[in-house]
């Protein structure tokens, strides 16, 4: 999950679509619970927000029902500045009947007012009210709501049916309002051996980003002999990839070590998808993003030349011999490389020519984060 920009505002994850779906059916059991079983209701949901809640709870409730939508207009006419609605959409005879009103959301309790109001006298055997969110802080009214789906903080939201000025109701997660991102976070891609920890030493200091290189920080850790650094040093010692658990929370408390950064280079992470997706989970609870992908591209012959030659410095023991390069290749080839369809879906993907003198390769890369 990202966060996601609507018109002038962003808006970051709030609810997952499993959440809101578990909610829906909740409420729907409950409504169903508390009817008599040969009870035929009228579900009648408020246009628009609630056309995708109102579909989900119409099919997770089991018994007969009718369901019908209607939308509240402001009168057309004498004065436009009093805030009364009538109902556009009820036709049917209603008396004697249960009718549930479905909301999406209910916050300040105007609409619902406007509702009760209008329901009023339509000789009902009773109205109920079913609301998928509800904002406690905000809610004014003396009036009952029946079903409540979620109680939730006072900060504008939208996704399943909500907008944000026409904007955002296509979206299966609820969003929150977030303040603009901050950072300029980039992910710097490419094959062992492809330049990324060499660039990104001159890249940190042009753009006073923070590099977090994943291989360096499992070094540094197996050099002080941490349990971190004794766990990582039998994968990387075979050219295996860390395990994800193990490399996600490192990497979340490298970035919580510098609150005060412009933003990240990642050097060596994401590597796997669900590193990827856990990264761009950890930074949209900050309300940030990843702005792209800077891939270096390099044909794995020449990749193979430079790391037998780091090696002879490096004091790299996956740098010296050819079968653990070979493996890392391996492991790139068949967990990382994908990687790139994942940005490149959002995106985000950006390809630059690894292959000539670091100044040159160093301008190339400049070039895209310029853009970013
Ligand atoms: P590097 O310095 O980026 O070439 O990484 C060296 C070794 O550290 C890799 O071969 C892996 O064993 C381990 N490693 C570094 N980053 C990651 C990561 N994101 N996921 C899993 N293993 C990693």
């Amino acid at each position: 999950m990202s966060i996601i920009k609507l018109h002038d505002l962003y808006f970051k994850p709030y609810i997952n679509k499993d959440e809101i779906a578990a909610t829906v059916k909740h409420l729907a059991n409950q409504v169903q619970r508390e009817l008599p079983q040969d009870e035929v209701p009228i579900f009648v949901g408020i246009l628009n927000g609630c056309f995708l809640f109102a579909a989900d709870f119409i099919r997770e409730y089991h018994g007969n029902c009718e369901v019908s939508f209607v939308k509240l207009s402001s009168y057309n006419g004498t004065s436009s500045t009093e805030n009364v609605k009538q109902l556009v959409g009820i036709n049917e005879d209603l008396t004697g009947r249960t009718v549930i009103i479905l909301e999406d959301i209910i916050d300040t309790g105007n609409t619902l007012q406007q509702i009760y109001n209008i329901f009023r006298n339509k000789n009902l055997k009773q109205l109920k009210v079913a609301t998928l969110f509800f904002k406690p802080d905000v809610f004014k009214k003396e009036l009952p709501i029946d079903y409540i789906g979620k109680s939730i903080e006072d900060k504008f939201i939208v996704g399943y049916g909500l907008d944000y000025n026409s904007l955002g109701r296509n979206y299966s997660t609820i969003y929150q309002l977030t303040t603009p991102p901050k950072m300029k976070n980039i992910v710097l891609f490419g094959p062992p051996g492809a330049g990324k920890g060499t660039q990104a030493e001159f890249l940190k200091e042009m753009y006073n980003l923070v590099h977090i290189s994943t291989g360096d920080v499992f070094r540094f850790n197996i050099k002080n002999a941490t349990d971190l650094g004794l766990l990582a040093k039998k994968y990387m010692d075979e050219g295996d990839l860390v395990p994800d658990e193990v490399t996600i929370n490192m990497l979340k408390a490298e970035v919580e070590k510098n609150p005060k950064a412009n933003g990240f280079i990642f050097d060596g992470f994401p590597r796997t998808q669900s590193q990827a997706e856990a990264l761009d989970d950890f930074l949209a609870e900050k309300g940030e993003q990843i702005n792209g992908m800077v891939a270096l591209e390099v044909p794995e012959d020449i990749l193979v030349t430079r790391l037998l030659e780091r090696g002879k410095t490096s004091g790299r023991t996956d740098d010296t011999d050819e079968a653990k390069i070979r493996n890392r290749f391996n492991e790139y080839n068949t967990k990382t490389a994908i990687l790139k369809d994942y940005f490149e879906e959002q995106n985000k993907y950006y390809g630059v020519n690894g292959v000539g003198s670091i100044a040159d390769i160093t301008k190339r890369i400049a070039e895209v984060f310029d853009k970013l």
